[in-house]
């Protein structure tokens, strides 16, 4: 895969400063890979592209969302949660991307989904504590991310979650799902811990 090609495609869809974000997604998602265990080439594919269509219009999502026969309910919730699962048909068709977890990884990178894999957690997390954001409470989540995946992702979805009901908006099932896996799978951990 020429990474040239993704970034300078990459580069045409996105507004300057959304371009800049997204190469310090790059480099966090690369540490991330690295100190997790997850394979940082990957890392770098998904993570180029995972806004590619952060700009698309709402009619170009929603064609992309009927044709490839994406979850419907997706136009039930707020359009900013649409580009990452059009981005991962877009990487497919478009770049010829055929590897599941870097697809998935693109696709689950705004909202989560139970199961994730180190890589799509990696990308999530990279998405919400690289250098440009500002978000209330993201320097705990950045702390939690030198130490423990899972705990960093569980808080920063923990966090998302609460801003958004707090501004009074819906929020994805699936997201919802993703964080009360999260949730169960590290109390049973402590529970399992504190027994031994
Ligand atoms: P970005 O593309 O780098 O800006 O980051 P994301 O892809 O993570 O998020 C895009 C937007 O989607 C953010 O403003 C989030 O607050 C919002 N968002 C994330 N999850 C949900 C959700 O479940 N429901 C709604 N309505 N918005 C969400
Ligand atoms: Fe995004
Ligand atoms: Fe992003």
């Amino acid at each position: 895969m020429d990474l040239d090609v993704l970034l300078q495609a990459t580069k045409k869809q996105l507004k300057p400063e959304r371009f800049e974000h997204t190469l310090r997604v790059v480099d966090t998602a690369v540490e991330l890979a690295k100190r997790f265990g997850a394979d940082p080439p990957k890392a770098k594919i998904a993570s180029i592209l995972h806004d590619y269509c952060k700009f698309w219009s709402r009619e170009q999502l929603t064609q992309w969302i009927k044709r490839c026969q994406l979850p419907l309910d997706l136009l039930e919730y707020h359009k900013e949660i649409w580009h990452a699962p059009v981005g991962a048909e877009v990487a497919r068709e478009e770049f010829g991307i055929v590897d599941e977890d870097i697809l998935q990884s693109i696709r689950s990178h705004t909202v989560g989904r139970p199961g994730m894999s180190t890589l799509e957690k990696v990308v999530y997390l990279a998405d919400y504590i690289e250098p440009g954001r500002r978000f209330p409470g993201v320097d705990e989540v950045r702390r939690l991310a030198e130490i423990d995946l899972d705990v960093a992702v569980l808080q920063a979805m923990d966090n998302t979650i609460l801003f958004l009901q707090s501004q009074q908006q819906p929020i994805y099932p699936l997201a919802i799902a993703a964080r009360d896996e999260l949730k169960r799978m590290l109390s049973g951990k402590r529970l399992r811990e504190e027994s031994v």
